[in-house]
């Protein structure tokens, strides 16, 4: 037990309620404010936007013991569902009984705001911050902007308000402050395959679907009620482009051409195009993250990334398993904890975002490559029989706990081994060859 803080969190999203079951159970008094109303109130929508978690989230789960409650909303994915124009090629995750897991977005903020209710956090939902006052760890929350504000005195305030948060605009606002926000010229739709009559999935229920198609790719992810998911990411300007689908014919002449087995299974295809929003992808950082020991951004509010390693909601939690660890070796010291938080986070946050910025070209153009394909081939074939040697980068980021900084450097050396290994003559032919897996050892000396 810590000594009681009187904290608040901004921000009931996927970060902010963890974190608040986490600050519980170390004893402070710990309250929740939220612009929206609370989610749990809201009748469904009928979309159910969807996140892939992995070792990273789940550890911080576990710790705090809800990540078997968690599991029962979760369905595992085990494998990549490549679907070419002609053929559907299958790539399994990880070592053997390894998988990533689809969860709806929704039900999981909904049941993790309950755990943490239950825990002690108070919430207080349809409450907008507008301002911090950092050096007295002090809201401002009023109806409107330009409105009267009351003010709430606390001992500490934690930023979980995501990618355009409020606490580190007032932080931005200080010298030595650094900020970069890139949007993607890509953009995302949420299209739906909805479940069979019976209630069973359309397609492989434990797998990650992807269609790559180069430029942009659509992906689907199960979920518990027998639908998926779909999201199609594409450029918003040029020939395959959103600016390009501008009526119903335009879009299912596209989806005949470019994705001809998705006809058959998105029934409501050019309703949903044109009735869901076409949503924009931001890749922001910031240094630093904490102010003194009253003030610190948590999750997407200090490292938004991209979305294509499933990596933005583990990296939030990650950084609560990190804060935690802290908390265990150093106690009270909250400016020592704030301190050693922000440095050792901030390389991994910009990994991460480096890793899901690049792994966009990899799942839309190169899944569709045979020599991609075979690279990875000879990658897997080789970390079977040297397990010790090599772990493959998808496996270092997605299966393991080491930091992704770690995970790029040796995902940057992998590759250029691998380019020298692609030069090899016949590589098609000899790619499971002694002479192959001697050249990979000698290189990785
Ligand atoms: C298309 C897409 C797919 C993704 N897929 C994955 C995936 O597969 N795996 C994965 O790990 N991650 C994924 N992510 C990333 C993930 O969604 C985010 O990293 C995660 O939601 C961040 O959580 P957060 O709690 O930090 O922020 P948010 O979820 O943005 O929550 C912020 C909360 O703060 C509140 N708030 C904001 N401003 C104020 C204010 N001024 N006053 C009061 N309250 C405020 C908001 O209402 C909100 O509830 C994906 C993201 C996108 C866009």
């Amino acid at each position: 037990m810590q000594k009681t803080l009187k904290i608040a969190v901004v921000g009931s999203g996927l970060v902010g309620s963890l974190l608040a079951i986490y600050l519980k159970k170390a004893g402070h008094i710990v309250h929740v404010y939220d612009r929206s109303p609370d989610i749990r109130k809201i009748e469904f929508s009928g979309r159910s936007i969807n996140l892939a978690m992995s070792h990273r989230g789940w550890k911080a789960l576990d710790a705090v013991g809800i990540g078997d409650e968690v599991r029962t909303i979760a369905i595992p994915m085990e494998k990549r569902a490549i679907h070419l124009i002609d053929k559907l090629n299958f790539q399994n995750y990880g070592q053997e009984g390894e998988s990533i897991y689809s969860i709806s977005r929704g039900t999981l903020n909904r049941k993790m705001i309950d755990l943490a209710e239950q825990a002690g956090a108070e919430f207080f939902f349809e409450h907008k911050i507008w301002d911090v006052t950092l050096a007295e760890a002090t809201l401002h929350i009023g109806e409107e902007e330009r409105g009267e504000w009351k003010a709430f005195k606390y001992d500490m305030v934690f930023g979980a308000d995501g990618a355009f948060s409020r606490v580190r605009h007032r932080m931005q606002r200080q010298s030595m402050f650094n900020y970069s926000q890139e949007f993607l010229n890509s953009g995302y739709k949420e299209l739906n395959i909805p479940a069979n009559p019976d209630g069973t999935h359309k397609l492989d229920k434990n797998s990650f679907h992807i269609w790559p198609r180069g430029e942009y790719m659509l992906i689907a992810l199960p979920n518990l009620d027998g639908s998926f998911t779909c999201t199609l990411f594409m450029p918003f300007e040029g020939e395959n482009s959103f600016a390009s689908l501008t009526d119903r014919k335009s879009v299912e002449a596209f989806f005949e051409k470019n994705l001809p087995d998705t006809i058959d299974v998105i029934p409501k295809l050019t309703e949903d195009f044109f009735k869901n929003p076409t949503s924009t992808l931001v890749t922001m950082k910031c240094f630093p993250w904490t102010y003194e020991d009253k003030v610190a951004l948590i999750g997407d509010a200090c490292h938004a990334i991209v979305p294509f390693y499933g990596q933005g909601m583990n990296a939030g939690f990650e950084d609560i398993t990190v804060l935690y660890e802290l908390t265990k070796k150093l106690g009270d010291d909250w400016k020592a904890i704030f301190s050693e938080y922000e440095t050792l986070r901030k390389p991994n946050a910009d990994a991460i975002a480096e890793l899901s910025y690049r792994n966009f070209m990899e799942m839309s153009s190169k899944t569709a490559d045979e020599k991609f394909l075979l690279q990875k081939k000879i990658e897997k074939s080789f970390a079977e029989k040297h397990p010790e040697k090599w772990l493959p980068l998808y496996d270092r980021v997605t299966f393991s706990h080491r930091p992704y900084s770690e995970a790029l450097a040796i995902g940057n050396h992998q590759n250029e081994i691998m380019e020298e290994i692609m030069k090899t003559p016949n590589i098609e032919t000899v790619w499971d060859s002694p002479e192959v897996e001697n050249k990979i050892l000698d290189l990785l000396q």
